[in-house]
């Protein structure tokens, strides 16, 4: 489904369209995620699956095959170019029994899947299930036990998940098909006695003899739309910077609604539901016209969504070029 051409058209289509502010983009979505569950095992201290009320937000529930098969199609329909689909929005995707079956109809429907796991479950029965096939898995990590344990709320999951990667990590140096990405979560929250944390990590897997499909790199925390309050207050004052992602990308839950982006995992604002009607037509509809629109006008805190989130006052502006957006869209 990948056509380079038809790709950086859209891609083009996209960035002009969110440079120019335009309400209704002059091409589809290009960046597209599907929810494969919102239960979790864990209860990291960074994420909103530690607030006990969270499974209270929206239903708990499960993606089903033919919901799956559908947005494929879904996604095939708006001749977007692009053949990356993410396998994840809140929860852990590997708690769907569905889930090997999601990354095989992926690569038979021409599409590369990523997902992010928490490692616990990514056993090696399951590395070996998925072993026939193109993803990449992107894993957060620490080389410290406790951090880790007390960061993620699960004791003693340090060495699960460590032994969980290392066998992943095994199957990926021959298998040149798979991409891993091991991302280190120790600064959070900005403990500085962890400066070299992500050095530490690597050498828990001889990352000096790891081939290219294997990455590392350091954790850019957000405050999840307003559940990390004090990040969000220090960068409150920031000047403000117009958000990409309803521009570029389109996040769906398990059961079908299209969110504002991947961190609204609360559902806070539905623009659609991609199981009664086309992402194209949800793209250009009024709902998600009045989001773009509010975040043009710097309205943010009439989006349930975006009111809290510290996305349009992130310090990293290169993130806000449209260079560094093309060529992210290009890399997925
Ligand atoms: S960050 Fe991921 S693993 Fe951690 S609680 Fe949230 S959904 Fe679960
Ligand atoms: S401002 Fe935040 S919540 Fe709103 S679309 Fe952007 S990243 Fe998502």
């Amino acid at each position: 489904m990948d056509n380079p051409f038809l790709k950086i058209y859209r891609l083009s289509q996209l960035a002009t369209s969110y440079k120019l502010k335009l309400l209704r983009p002059l091409g589809p979505p290009c960046q597209f995620g599907i929810e494969a569950t919102n239960r979790c095992n864990f209860k990291c201290h960074f994420c909103p699956q530690s607030n006990n009320d969270h499974k209270n937000v929206r239903p708990v529930g499960n993606l089903s095959i033919e919901d799956f098969r559908s947005f494929i199609k879904n996604i095939k329909y708006t001749n977007c170019g692009n053949s990356n689909i993410s396998i994840c929005l809140d929860g852990e995707p590997t708690l769907n029994k569905n889930f090997p079956e999601f990354i095989k109809i992926s690569n038979e429907e021409g599409f590369f899947p990523r997902f992010s796991s928490n490692g616990m479950l990514l056993t090696r029965e399951l590395v070996d299930k998925l072993s026939p096939y193109k993803y990449l898995a992107s894993v957060d990590f620490s080389s410290d036990s406790s951090v880790f344990d007390n960061i993620r709320g699960y004791k003693g999951s340090f060495y699960s998940v460590l032994k969980n990667v290392k066998y992943l990590v095994s199957t990926a140096t021959t298998a040149r098909q798979i991409k891993i990405e091991i991302v280190d979560i120790t600064h959070f929250p900005n403990n500085p006695g962890n400066a070299n944390s992500l050095v530490k990590m690597k050498r828990l897997f001889s990352a000096d003899d790891l081939p290219s499909n294997i990455a590392f790199w350091s954790r850019e925390f957000h405050n999840f739309c307003g559940h990390l309050d004090t990040r969000y207050d220090r960068l409150i004052s920031r000047r403000y910077k117009l958000c990409p992602y309803p521009w570029s990308s389109f996040s769906v839950t398990w059961d079908g609604n299209v969110v504002a982006c991947c961190r609204d995992t609360a559902g806070r604002t539905i623009l659609g539901n991609v199981f009664e009607t086309s992402i194209r037509d949800i793209w250009y509809e009024e709902k998600y016209v009045s989001l773009r629109k509010a975040l043009v006008e710097k309205r943010v805190n009439e989006v349930a969504a975006c009111s809290e989130c510290d996305m349009p006052y992130s310090s990293s502006s290169g993130r806000w070029r449209i260079k560094y957006l093309l060529s992210s869209l290009l890399r997925r």
